[in-house]
């Protein structure tokens, strides 16, 4: 059965990055909690999509540049008056729920992977009882990399339309191959039975990533992908029921 990752916790059914979402999507019939982690610059670990909390808070500024003091002041949009969350407070979340975390590892404002991070997130993950119910993702090879040097736990690279065309399908496998990385996921717009079969071809799992409409969520169903990103976990979850009771007729 195709997976389904509900993105930063249901971004356009419960906004973006928000503890109304991570707290729904832990009681949903989905498999996955996707969500993506910055440092504070006090060496508190925070949940959030950007760098900065410019464009989904109230506050501006780089969370690297922030105390966690001052990144717990901001107020998220559309959040129903919430702040951001702490890597910790979401572990107590999900404690008791069968939904498992998909955790990205963010680079900085300046695009490069945060110095010495992944091993905090790591301790934090293993202090919770979360890290072996974690699988981490990222767009950075060298965050994939660093991610092996110290966990086991499964990794996926995320790979941007712009890093599929420019690269191509080939040296996109040959790249996963030779960096140890077992699972990639592509922009569901930018997927299709050949890239997948080539993919899996190589030994390698295949999934998809911002699925949102009813389009492409059939779309990752059809395909039979291993797993899918989405903002509307709801949605998706309606779907996939409606697509299994169609396959099983
Ligand atoms: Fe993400």
């Amino acid at each position: 059965m195709t997976r389904i990752a509900s993105h930063r916790g249901g971004t356009l059914e419960f906004g973006d990055s928000t503890p109304q979402g991570f707290a729904a999507t832990a009681a949903m019939a989905l498999e996955e909690v996707e969500f993506d982690l910055h440092p504070t610059a006090d060496g508190a670990i925070v949940v959030h999509h950007d760098p900065t909390l410019d464009a989904t808070t109230d506050m501006t500024g780089a969370i690297a540049d922030l105390t966690l003091a001052e990144v717990k002041a901001a107020t998220i949009r559309y959040g129903a008056g919430s702040h951001p969350m702490r890597l910790e407070e979401l572990c107590a979340l999900y404690a008791g729920s069968e939904v498992n975390f998909r955790c990205e590892i963010k680079p900085g404002v300046d695009g490069l992977p945060y110095q010495g991070f992944v091993a905090p997130v790591i301790a934090t993950l293993e202090r919770h009882s979360m890290l072996k119910r974690t699988i981490f993702s990222s767009f950075l090879v060298a965050s994939m990399d660093e991610l092996a040097q110290v966990s086991s736990r499964p990794r996926l690279w995320l790979v941007s339309p712009s890093v599929l065309r420019q690269l191509g399908p080939d040296a996109v496998v040959e790249t996963a191959v030779s960096h140890g990385i077992p699972e990639i996921g592509v922009h569901v717009d930018t997927a299709d039975a050949a890239l997948m079969a080539k993919v899996q071809a190589a030994g390698l799992d295949f999934g998809c990533w911002a699925a949102h409409s009813r389009a492409q969520i059939t779309k990752a169903l059809d395909l039979g992908v291993k797993v899918f990103t989405t903002d509307r976990p709801t949605l998706a979850i309606a779907v996939r029921a409606e697509h299994r009771g169609e396959a099983s007729v």
